[in-house]
């Protein structure tokens, strides 16, 4: 089915803002400096339908940067790319079952790195995207990720500045991918592409429009833009059931059945396929870097408007 009559959307995501707003839960991330200045209390919620129509709740015009939830969207682009087969043989699509900047991970198999939500497959993927340079990389990703969104995304300076300066642990990745031959580029270089991509700055409205682009099938219902193929969107959505929220995705599931992807900046994207998505954001995470309310929001939202893929109605 699809979703119910417009006063009713719009009471649920109201009532999907204020059943959490009080909770005070989680810790905001701190390993990347700047973040830590997020503000606890903000709290946006957004859905967009399929039909363009959107539901904003709250700080829904607050701009964050769009950390790991970038990973969701460069992987599409990068499927569209090279194809079903290339992505799943040159990244994966495997969860790790551990921490999504894990390095064990990495040793464990051979050098996989794994799929392309976790920080090893997210530059192995960043990598494959077109391009020679990692300047038409970077642009290639800017451009790409703002047709998602309907609009110009644009770099926060200050965190990407903040996170280049600490990001030492992404830069062990690369460099070990590099060692097992898995990264054809300078992989500082690709670093720096990835810490871009993370930086590039989002509302949660913009994060309930670009899920909205993957549960219509590609095509972004604000712009009417084909962004990719209805088979891509579809890849993207098995991926993100299966890895998007880390080590958690196999609970996340269990509970909301919406695919879905976390940033450790507080955002959470979460797809209805053909019915809609759930944009939201708030800084408290739990210990797997997923946003407390966020995710509180996105069950209310999945069990009230019959947003669970394995429900039958
Ligand atoms: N830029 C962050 C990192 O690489 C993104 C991590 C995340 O959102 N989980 O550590």
């Amino acid at each position: 089915g699809s979703l119910p009559p417009d006063p009713v959307v719009r009471e649920l995501v109201a009532e999907a803002h204020s059943r959490y707003s009080d909770h005070s839960q989680g810790a905001i991330a701190d390993y990347i400096p700047i973040l830590a200045k997020a503000d606890p209390a903000w709290f946006g919620v957004s859905l967009v339908a399929v039909d363009g129509r959107t539901y904003d709740m709250g700080d829904t015009e607050i701009a964050f940067s769009i950390q790991s939830i970038s990973k969701a969207f460069v992987f599409a682009l990068v499927a569209e790319a090279l194809g079903h087969e290339q992505i799943r043989e040159r990244v994966g699509v495997n969860n790790t079952g551990l921490p999504f900047n894990s390095v064990i991970a990495i040793e464990l198999n051979d050098g996989s790195p794994f799929n392309s939500m976790v920080n090893a497959g997210a530059l192995a993927t960043t990598a494959l995207m077109p391009g020679e340079t990692c300047v038409e990389k970077w642009e290639a990703i800017r451009t790409g990720l703002s047709r998602f969104a309907g609009r110009a995304l644009e770099l926060d300076g200050d965190v990407y500045r903040s996170e280049a300066r600490s990001n030492f642990r992404n830069r062990a990745i690369a460099l070990l991918l590099q060692s097992y031959g898995r990264l054809d580029h300078d992989p500082l270089a690709i670093v720096d592409v990835y810490t871009r991509q993370c930086s590039l700055s989002v509302t949660a409205t913009d994060l309930a429009v670009m899920g909205a682009t993957l549960a219509d099938g590609g095509v972004n219902p604000v712009t009417g833009e084909r962004v990719v193929s209805e088979d891509v969107a579809r890849d993207t959505l098995a991926l993100l059931a299966s890895t998007g929220l880390y080590e958690n995705s196999g609970a996340w599931l269990f509970e909301i059945g919406m695919p879905a992807k976390s940033g450790v900046s507080g955002g959470i994207v979460a797809i209805a396929p053909g019915k809609g998505a759930v944009g939201t954001f708030s800084a408290p995470l739990d210990p797997a870097g997923n946003s407390i309310r966020g995710q509180r929001a996105c069950a209310y939202l999945s069990r009230t408007l019959g947003l669970n893929l394995f429900a039958s109605q």
